[in-house]
C-alpha cells in the first residue's frame, strides 16, 4: 500500500533520513518505531505530502507521489501530526465541519459524516462542547475523527497516544483496531513500545535516520536467534548453591531474578531448552513453572539499537 524507497531529507547538514526503505501492506497496523529525533516525523509529513523536499521515490496506493498528484493522494490520506494547533475557540461539531469543507465534503453528507465520526470515536455527546473544553484524551480523538471525514484508505499517526493516560490510551489503541477491521491501512509512530506490541503486524526500528529492522516480531526472532529466555517459578527460595548450579547448566548464559522468580537466557534451540527442562527436574530443583518465552517489543529494541543520536 505505501512503498518508500532509499528516502532521504537533509535539513541543513544534519542527514535526518539517509536512504531508508519501507513497505506498509494493504489494510495492517504498522508500528513505526525509534526514539526522539529518529526521523519518525520527518517520514510522515513526506508521506502526508506536506514535505516536498526530499530524495528517493514514495509510492502511495500504486501512484508516484509527486508536484502534481499530491491533492489527489491527499484524499487517500489521514493525516495526525505529533504537534497540532488545535482551534480551541470553536464547538466540536465546527472544528470537523471545517475539515469537512477542507476535504470538499458535499455539504448533503456532512452532518451525517460528522455524527457518524463523532460517535466511532465515542464523542458524540460533546459535539456542542468548546474544543478547548476537552480533556487531552477526548482532544486526541477527536484529532482522530478529524482525520476520518473523508474517509481516507490511509492513516498516518504521529504519536497518537503520547500523553494519555492509561484509560485513555487503551481506548484509543481498541478504536484503531476498530479502524483496522474497517478496513483502513494505518502506520502509527511511537517510543512507547508497549502499547504498540500487541496492535501492531509488522514493524519498522529507526535510528539516526536510518532503517534498522523491518519485519514482524517473529521476523524479528529468527533475525536475532541469539538466545532464548525462559521465565523459571519455584514454590520457595532458592538458595544460593542452588542459584550457582543452575548457571553451571550447560547451554544457560545468564539469570536475574531472586527469591522465587528468574529469568535464564540460554544458548538458541528447542534442544537447550529441553536439556535445562530436565536437569531441572532431575535435579530436584523446587520449580513449578518453565516458560521458554520470545523476546517482547523493548528486547528487541534494546538487541537492534544502539543508542544512536544526532
Ligand atoms: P522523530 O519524529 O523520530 O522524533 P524527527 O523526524 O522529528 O524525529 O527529527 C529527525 C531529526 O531532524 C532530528 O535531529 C531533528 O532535530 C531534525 N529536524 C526535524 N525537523 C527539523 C526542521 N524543521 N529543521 C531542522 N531540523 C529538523
Amino acid at each position: 500500500m505505501i512503498e518508500i524507497i532509499r528516502l532521504k531529507k537533509n535539513y541543513g547538514n544534519l542527514n535526518a533520513l539517509k536512504g531508508i526503505d519501507m513497505s506498509i501492506n494493504f489494510k495492517e497496523i504498522y508500528g513505526f518505531i525509534g526514539p526522539n529525533g529518529a526521523g519518525k516525523s520527518t517520514t510522515l509529513r513526506i508521506l502526508s505530502t506536506l514535505t516536498r523536499d526530499y530524495e528517493g521515490e514514495v509510492v502511495i496506493d500504486n501512484m508516484h507521489l509527486d508536484i502534481n498528484n499530491r491533492y489527489e493522494l491527499r484524499k487517500q490520506i489521514g493525516f495526525m501530526p505529533d504537534v497540532v494547533g488545535i482551534y480551541r475557540h470553536i464547538f466540536v461539531w465546527e472544528y470537523l465541519d471545517f475539515f469537512c469543507r477542507a476535504y470538499e465534503v458535499p455539504p448533503s453528507k456532512r452532518n451525517k459524516i460528522i455524527d457518524d465520526c463523532l460517535a466511532l470515536v465515542d464523542l458524540s455527546e460533546k459535539k456542542n462542547s468548546l474544543v478547548g473544553h476537552l480533556s487531552r484524551g477526548m482532544t486526541q480523538r477527536l484529532l482522530l475523527a478529524k482525520t476520518l471525514v473523508h474517509n481516507p484508505k490511509i492513516l498516518l499517526l504521529d504519536e497518537p497516544a503520547s500523553g494519555l493516560d492509561p484509560r485513555a490510551r487503551i481506548e484509543l489503541l481498541m478504536l484503531l483496531k476498530e479502524l483496522k477491521s474497517m478496513g483502513k491501512t494505518i502506520l502509527i509512530s511511537s517510543h512507547i513500545l508497549s502499547e504498540m506490541e500487541g496492535l501492531c503486524d509488522r514493524f519498522g526500528i529507526i535510528e539516526a535516520g536510518e532503517m534498522v529492522f523491518e519485519g514482524s516480531l517473529d521476523d524479528i526472532q529468527i533475525k536475532l536467534r541469539s538466545g532464548n529466555y525462559i521465565s523459571l517459578g519455584f514454590y520457595r527460595e532458592l538458595s544460593k548453591p542452588e542459584n550457582e548450579a543452575i548457571l553451571e547448566i550447560e547451554d544457560v548464559i545468564e539469570m536475574k531474578g531472586e527469591g522465587k522468580e528468574y529469568t535464564i537466557l540460554c544458548n538458541d534451540g528447542d534442544e537447550s531448552i529441553k536439556k535445562i527442562m530436565k536437569h531441572l527436574i532431575m535435579s530436584d530443583f523446587p520449580i513449578i513453572s518453565f516458560s521458554p518465552r520470545k523476546y517482547n517489543l523493548d528486547e528487541v529494541f534494546m538487541k537492534i539499537t544502539k543508542g544512536k543520536v544526532q
